[in-house]
């Protein structure tokens, strides 16, 4: 393989793998006499190509990590707005098993237990059984395949879970959780006992990162909006209270858990995952946290690092022959790459100060990845101008990113000509201009 990713990833590997500062999560009697040592590292893109280095395919509970996937469960089966009468979304800035919980039973966040005991309760179904089975298909469907659970790291965290039991008892008496203590407590450790390795946590973090489309099955499992909202609450709460930091010094959402696995999720990039067992003050991965500081930093992931794409939307703007050169020419403006507000703004701004004299304008749409709904509108405004001042408007666009109806709200379905390619916009225009006899 000539890629250099592998061996980029390998050698971050080998570099932080002398680190073996932090202790094993050890009121966890399973997790107690696990192996500390394995390290591993997983990227999945977009479309489903994955990165590993070092032990990414090793099994390990996925614990605190599953809380942003059944968040996300929760909300998309209760809607957003009963899932936040149950849960905050806070920053609490307390440990992850604080006892959390405000005057309404309602916890900061569903990222720390008590938060994600409530948001458990709120998974379809009655029993722990069914519950547990709805999150348990879920997380296949973001890991893209079935998981099993880990049943001696599930009977010993349970047989000792008096925090968490303690937690979901105050939650139901207060009247903030959805279902009897014992159910959600259950279910919860259950859920926290899936066996996943760093290859399906990075899946599952390019599930969110692309807005709920499973990268390899293609299946959607969230709408974007949920996504947008899970990721938002794992940059502000998803490392407990060592958020403020992780934000500053990585910038990629995130959620921990003390198996000793991170998933991070880089909107419309890809998921990442780390794997290392031996835990910091906070319970995140001290291995998992140094990968992740390198990544971003290297890759150039922080999420206020915005990438300039203004400058390139423009693939060129000429004045070129058009229809044969029979009728004229055509003031050509050729776009590519993603567009959002900032590149159409450089768009616009060059089509309306242009001072052209051709009878067509074409706006060619076929090198554009992606074009963002305002800039679909503020492309639209310079067509419909164009067309008001009586230049032919063309629009290449085989991908149809302009659908009927945008046409139709941006007003611009009868003045502008939205064709397949720049051939078969001069074949109707020569049409046209034949039969209206020329000019
Ligand atoms: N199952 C663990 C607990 O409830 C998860 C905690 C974690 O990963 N931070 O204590």
């Amino acid at each position: 393989m000539r890629s250099p990713i592998e061996p980029y990833l390998t050698s971050i590997v080998d570099e932080i793998r002398p680190e073996d500062s932090g202790e094993l999560a050890d009121y966890i009697p399973e997790l107690a006499s696990a192996d500390p040592d394995p390290f591993g590292i997983a990227l999945a893109m977009l479309d489903g190509q994955v990165y590993v280095a070092g032990d990414a395919d090793r099994v390990f509970t996925i614990q605190s990590s599953a809380k942003a996937f059944t968040y996300a469960l929760a909300i998309r089966e209760r809607g957003l707005d009963e899932v936040l009468s149950h849960v905050g979304v806070e920053p609490s800035g307390d440990a992850f098993n604080a006892i959390s919980v405000d005057e309404k039973g309602r916890p900061a966040n569903p990222m720390i237990n008590a938060g994600a005991i409530g948001t458990f309760a709120l998974a379809p179904g009655e029993s722990a059984e069914e519950k547990f089975d709805a999150v348990r298909r879920f997380m296949g469907d973001c890991a893209g395949r079935e998981l099993d659970v880990d049943e001696g790291a599930y009977s010993s965290e349970l047989a000792t879970a008096y925090r968490n039991r303690g937690i979901a008892n105050m939650l139901r008496a207060l009247g903030g959780l959805d279902a009897e203590p014992d159910v959600a407590v259950d279910g919860y450790v259950r859920q926290g006992a899936l066996q996943v390795c760093a290859k399906d946590l990075a899946l599952m973090g390019a599930t969110l990162a692309s807005g709920g489309i499973q990268p390899v099955t293609r299946k959607r499992v969230l709408d974007e909006e949920t996504a947008g909202h899970v990721l938002s609450v794992m940059t502000t709460c998803g490392m407990y209270d060592a958020a403020g930091d992780w934000v500053s010094s990585v910038g990629v959402p995130a959620k921990s858990g003390v198996g000793g696995g991170i998933v991070g999720a880089s909107p419309g990039r890809l998921g990442i995952a780390t794997f290392s067992p031996r835990l910091d003050v906070h319970g995140n991965s001290v291995r998992g946290v140094a990968a992740f500081e390198r990544l971003a930093r290297d890759l150039s992931l922080h999420l206020m690092r915005i990438p300039e794409t203004g400058h390139l939307a423009l693939r060129e703007a000429i004045s070129a022959d058009y229809i044969s050169n029979d009728y004229g020419t055509a003031a050509m403006y050729r776009l590519q790459g993603v567009i959002d507000f900032v590149a159409a703004e450089s768009v616009v701004r060059r089509m309306s100060s242009d001072r052209i004299d051709d009878r067509y304008v074409v706006v060619d749409l076929t090198e554009v990845v992606e074009a963002k709904v305002v800039a679909l509108l503020m492309i639209a405004k310079v067509m419909d101008a164009f067309a008001q001042e009586g230049r032919h408007v063309y629009l290449i666009d085989p991908e149809r990113l302009y659908g009927p109806e945008d046409l139709r709200r941006f007003g611009i379905a009868d003045t502008v000509t939205q064709v397949d390619s720049f051939e078969q916009g001069e074949k109707i225009g020569r049409e046209r201009e034949t039969a209206e006899g020329g000019s």
